[in-house]
């Protein structure tokens, strides 16, 4: 039986009940001779703060280098509002994204036919929805210098914000794309705005190069960002796999989550460069959600993005796309069967607690493998 080191970082808010029926989910692999895991535990964002003044120490960094995936809950919350900048929580998520050098970030969007009327949009547009967000994470106008502000001395000021993108950036996140694409639906559309962007123009390029020079195989469409944003809500299904870069898709795969139904139902994926030698990547796995302090501490967390983040490690780090598709199986086969917490209970009478939910899913991924 394979063995695969996880460290986990539940981190705050609902973070480490989520966490707890991933831990559920990984001891039942572990119990019927699927995978096993050698799991360790560490503190990241508020609970790291609170516990060292970081939001995420060397110690834990050290741990995450380490491990063959990350699985990391959520953090975040009122409590830390005050913190200094540098070691607020969300830093924490951000140095392991810059240190593991992460700049792939996959999200699926899968709309399970029992949840369809969850969605803001009809039935028919979403049920059986299953696209996938391809972001580029390391680079673009969120990380480009200059970036300030600026006095110009006349009682005004200028903020300053540069795109930039290198071809080498774009080739590899477009590769991600299309190896994505070959085990999916073939497709790739990529996106960006070269009508207006110089940064659009050389995206374009490396892409439609790469594309002819590896992966004549693969169908590939380009679409310019806004008009993308409005074909996701018109007909999401066309889609097959999108590439574009950290602004467009940050806001592209909010739009793609929307259609799901639930935050809660969110998986995703971060993904550094391939190791030649060892065939290997860093890589990180977190639902889409954040702490959610509203509900913490009451036993009203869906974990079922956090479950589908450990199936995604399985597709992605170790191989195993036959489990993930069974733990993704298991997971329709409780919603179809009318299990329900309380943010996806749509019509329901009644819902049922994370410890429950969790517990459903561990029953059925059992009976996924009698
Ligand atoms: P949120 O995702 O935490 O919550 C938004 C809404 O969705 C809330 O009403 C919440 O109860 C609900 N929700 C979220 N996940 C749920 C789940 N699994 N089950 C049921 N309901 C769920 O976003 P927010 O309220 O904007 O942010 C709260 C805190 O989380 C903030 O401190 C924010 O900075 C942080 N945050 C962290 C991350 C991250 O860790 N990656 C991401 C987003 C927000």
């Amino acid at each position: 039986m394979a063995t695969y080191k996880l460290l986990l970082l539940p981190g705050d808010g609902i973070g480490p009940e989520v966490m707890t029926e991933v831990e559920k989910t990984a001891a039942v692999l572990s119990d019927l001779g699927v995978a096993h895991f050698e799991m360790e535990k560490g503190l990241v964002g508020g609970s790291a703060y609170d516990a060292h003044g970081q939001s995420i120490s060397d110690s834990d960094m050290a741990l995450a280098q380490a491990a063959d995936a990350v699985i990391f809950g959520a953090v975040g919350g009122p409590k830390w509002d005050a913190v200094p900048y540098d070691v607020r929580p969300e830093a924490g998520l951000l140095r392991l994204r810059k240190d593991l050098a992460l700049f792939a970030n996959l999200r699926p969007a899968i709309c399970y036919p029992a949840l369809a009327d969850a969605s803001s949009l009809k039935r028919e547009i979403v049920e059986n929805l299953d696209i996938m967000i391809v972001r580029e994470l390391t680079g673009g106008v969120y990380f480009g210098e200059p970036k300030q502000i600026i006095d110009l001395g006349n009682g005004q000021k200028r903020g300053i914000d540069t795109q930039v993108y290198d071809t080498y950036e774009i080739e590899r996140i477009g590769r991600v794309a299309f190896e994505l694409a070959r085990k999916r639906g073939n497709k790739v559309t990529s996106s960006e705005k070269r009508n207006v962007m110089k940064s659009g123009v050389l995206w374009h390029e490396v892409i439609v190069a790469l594309h002819a020079r590896e992966f004549k195989d693969v169908q590939l469409e380009h679409q310019l960002a806004d008009s993308l944003a409005m074909q996701l809500v018109r007909w999401p299904k066309q889609f097959d796999v999108i590439v574009t870069d950290n602004l467009f898709g940050d806001i592209l795969s909010d739009i793609a989550a929307m259609l799901t139904g639930s935050l809660g139902m969110l998986p995703s994926a971060s993904l550094g460069e391939m190791d030649a030698k060892t065939g290997k990547r860093k890589s990180l796995y977190e639902p889409v959600h954040g702490s959610a302090p509203d509900i913490a501490g009451k036993g009203l967390a869906n974990p079922i993005a956090m479950i589908g983040s450990l199936a995604m490690a399985l597709r992605y780090s170790f191989g195993q796309g036959d489990t993930a598709d069974k733990i993704e199986k298991a997971i329709a086969d409780v919603l179809a069967s009318g299990l329900r917490t309380a943010d996806i209970k749509g019509n329901a009478t009644s819902t049922v607690s994370t410890t429950q939910m969790g517990d459903a899913i561990a029953t059925e991924l059992r009976k996924a493998f009698a």
